[in-house]
């Protein structure tokens, strides 16, 4: 399409219908994926109890195959589900192109907590603003419709709700995550109110904002010191030094740094568990407190000393260079994951006669229960080796993706072989630190750009635990 020879008038005809296309393409994925998942709930191997497992990797096959999350490939699912069962002529509109997704999902949520009766008299009415207005305002349209049409309901669709309450983080850049979440009001507003009040505990000459005393008071009520200590600076002369803090709780975070990075000879980013890379100056400021374990890159020396000692530091070991979940796009940190003992078959042998020493694999307890079934021949997934680094998945329909251990990549920068070469040409020990765009390319984090689906939660109990964060762990 020449869009320079257009007129005004036909670029937004064009603009129109290339976003009608766009959403016709959205409802074939969701499509696609629900009948994936139908046809992977009708054959699952082991549902676990009340059947609330059957099914759920149809969502990993998914977010494996597009490089997307199991979380929004769920919220996809869910609402595939929730069209096919009662909202027919939405369905219909979405097919069209006439509403896109994201319009599709207001009407979803909005239509939940609905009587069957009333959600057929509102759907049609919906779909008509859908096509006039943009998705907030059809949210707002479509609660007022609700509270008329049925206000009677307005404690069963609260309850509802509050069931989705959620507190979640996601990783943005620059060392910086978004904290957010859904609260039921009155505990919204109790942690607000908390955190004012922390705000106000310093003396009047702190310097921060309240914006970054409220920040500063949340991480205060996690670590435990329960505090904002004052940042006036002037000592005994400080209204609010008498008050006695807490010790904070340490370690409640697990960081991998390269050893000049953290003696200042180097600013190779170090990596924060569950998070991704952060800079080497903000590592060291957070390794004034912490305990350390020292991770070797080499640990080949023969003898049976050497061997007993390399038995026993291989989990940690393990735990360090891998970093994070082995499952492709997975970012549960290692700490929270569990090690995979089981042997995994080697796709080729060294030459040379050496065998490669086996070691186990970080798995989260989502992904541990994937390769277990995948052990035992019940699911279509295999699980390869490809030398000690490298581990190969191979989906049910052939597809092959490969993992890498992650936390290495950070702990020896020079065997993190696919950064852009300018950052590693010249020497490791500049004292600038690399332009950001040189950096290593983050590990993506559960952040969606493709789907417009922030915030959304299932309708369908199963699919609200398809993340690996929400899996709740077996006792240990
Ligand atoms: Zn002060
Ligand atoms: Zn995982």
């Amino acid at each position: 399409m020449d869009f320079g020879a257009m007129s005004a008038e036909g670029l937004i005809d064009a603009l129109r219908s290339a976003h009608g296309a766009a959403a016709r393409a959205q409802a074939a994925e969701v499509f696609a994926v629900r009948e994936l998942y139908r046809r992977h709930r009708a054959e699952s191997a082991e549902p676990g109890p009340g059947g609330v497992r059957a099914g759920e990797y149809a969502a990993s096959e998914a977010a494996v195959a597009l490089h997307s999350d199991e979380a929004t490939m769920g919220v996809l699912i869910d609402i595939g589900l929730a069209l096919e069962e009662s909202l027919p002529r939405t369905r219909l509109a979405f097919e069209q192109g006439r509403i896109d997704l994201a319009k599709v999902r207001v009407i979803v949520d909005c239509t939940r907590g609905l009587t069957r009766e009333v959600a057929g008299a509102v759907e049609t009415r919906l779909i008509e603003a859908a096509e006039r207005t943009e998705p907030a305002r059809l949210r707002q349209t479509a609660r007022r419709w609700a509270a008329r049409l049925d206000p009677s309901g307005a404690q069963r669709r609260r309850e509802l709700r509050q069931d989705q309450r959620d507190v979640r983080i996601r990783a943005t850049q620059d060392s910086m995550a978004v904290f957010d979440g859904q609260l039921p009001a009155p505990g919204a507003q109790t942690v607000a109110m908390r955190l004012r009040e922390m705000s106000l505990q310093v003396c009047t000459q702190d310097p921060r904002t309240m914006p970054q005393r409220r920040a500063d008071a949340l991480v205060a009520l996690a670590d435990g010191s329960g505090r904002l200590r004052c940042r006036c600076g002037r000592g005994q002369r400080c209204a609010s030094s008498g008050a006695a803090a807490e010790t904070p709780r340490r370690p409640l975070i697990q960081i991998g740094i390269p050893a000049d990075s953290l003696l200042g000879m180097s600013e190779a980013p170090a990596f924060l568990a569950g998070y991704g890379p952060i800079d080497a100056a903000l590592a060291r400021t957070l390794a004034e407190h912490a305990r350390f374990q020292v991770i070797s890159e080499q640990d080949e020396s023969g003898g049976p000393v050497a061997e007993a000692r390399r038995r026993h530091s291989t989990a940690r070991r393990v735990r360090a260079l891998d970093g994070m979940c082995r499952f492709p796009g997975c970012v549960m940190p290692a700490a929270e994951s569990e090690l995979d003992h089981e042997r995994i078959s080697e796709g080729r042998r060294p030459t040379g006669g050496g065998s490669v020493r086996t070691e186990p694999i970080v798995l989260c307890a989502r992904h541990l229960r994937l390769k277990a079934l995948a052990d035992k021949g019940k699911s279509g997934w295999r699980v390869a080796r490809a030398g000690l680094d490298r581990l190969r998945w191979i989906t049910p329909t052939g597809d092959v993706h490969t993992t890498v251990r992650e936390g290495a990549r950070y702990l020896f920068p020079h065997s993190d072989i696919d950064a852009p070469l300018a950052a590693r040409t010249g020497s490791d020990r500049c004292e600038s630190a690399p332009e950001p765009g040189l950096l290593p390319r983050d590990r993506p984090t559960a952040e969606e750009l493709t789907f417009p689906l922030a915030g959304h939660l299932p309708v369908h109990r199963q699919l609200t635990r398809l993340a690996p964060e929400d899996e709740i762990p077996d006792e240990r």
